[in-house]
């Protein structure tokens, strides 16, 4: 357990080789945004002579789409990216977080949560009602215990990023009451698992950086290194994503996409050619310092 402030820092990092990870959930189709986020953490392992996984987040079945999982697969072919491991399922380690969930019971760090929706109203920061209420944990919602301490990490993109818990969001779930484990738990215990150094994302999931890394320090987990991406745009101003429904990626159209997703990274250009030679041409020129700074990015042919 920590004491006073958790810090992130590079030093420990140095001293082990890299190995990134690209992982999609198959909630929709991956769209021009998910292509950023591959392209960025395949070009940076690489050219960190790193390691690249590919892992599919699949725990939150009730929004899995028929068809995203095959797209997702597909996409990785015909954009040849070539993962340095095999593809994993975050639906074949359910039995694995809920090991975790042990782990942290018995720590004492974790409780069952019986507030409904409707208690919990819009209010985004939950009081820790149910702390020391000693509910059984059966179909309860499962919260993770937070400190009153800042949590800060330099985000290699984005700066140095500090977070209080307690003030800013409360005990977060793990698990919901539907049985449905957390993004946050699968994430860290994934990472942990695969060996993840760099985590190289959108900054779509900047502010749940705090929650990982405090997760991931009562776990007595590696600390990681971070990047969070600028996130592309449409038109109208909104991020591409899967709720305001962005054009699935055309796989017939792989090297177009991949020289506009080298653009918008603020690569340098890249002929047409095979994805794979294209790939392998970023990489070599791969200058991190060249991505567009921010958490937006409006170029003009989104
Ligand atoms: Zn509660």
């Amino acid at each position: 357990m920590l004491s006073h402030e958790v810090k992130q820092s590079d030093a420990l990092l140095n001293l082990r080789s890299y190995v990134g990870r690209f992982a999609p959930s198959p909630t929709g189709p991956l769209h021009f945004g998910s292509l950023l986020t591959a392209v960025a953490s395949y070009c940076d392992a690489k050219a960190n002579r790193g390691k690249w996984l590919v892992r599919i987040e699949d725990t939150d079945i009730p929004r899995i789409y028929p068809d995203s999982k095959n797209h997702i697969l597909s996409c990785i072919d015909a954009f040849q990216f070539e993962p340095d491991a095999e593809i994993i399922f975050q639906k074949d380690h359910l039995g694995l977080y809920e090991h975790v969930l042990e782990q942290l019971k018995n720590a004492n760090a974790i409780y069952a949560c019986q507030c409904t929706r409707k208690i919990l109203g819009s209010n985004h920061i939950y009081a820790g009602t149910c702390r020391d209420l000693n509910l059984d944990f059966a179909e309860q919602a499962i919260r993770l215990k937070v400190a009153d301490q800042l949590i800060c990490f330099d985000d290699r993109l984005q700066g140095q990023q500090c977070s209080n818990l307690k003030h800013d969001l409360g005990d977060f779930a793990l698990k919901r009451r539907d049985g449905i484990i957390s993004y946050q738990l699968a994430v860290v215990v994934d990472d942990y698992l695969q060996n993840i150094t760099h985590v190289v994302r959108g900054a779509d999931l900047l502010d749940n950086t705090a929650r990982q890394i405090w997760l991931g320090s009562l776990l007595n987990y590696p600390n990681l290194n971070y990047m969070h991406l600028p996130l592309a745009m449409n038109d109208q101003g909104q991020k591409l994503s899967k709720q305001n429904l962005a054009q699935a990626l055309d796989i017939h159209r792989a090297p177009e996409l991949l020289q506009q997703a080298i653009l918008a990274l603020g690569q340098p250009f890249v002929e047409l050619d095979q994805p794979r030679v294209m790939l392998q041409q970023v990489v070599q020129q791969w200058d991190v310092d060249l991505i567009p700074k921010g958490i937006h990015l409006t170029a003009t042919f989104l």
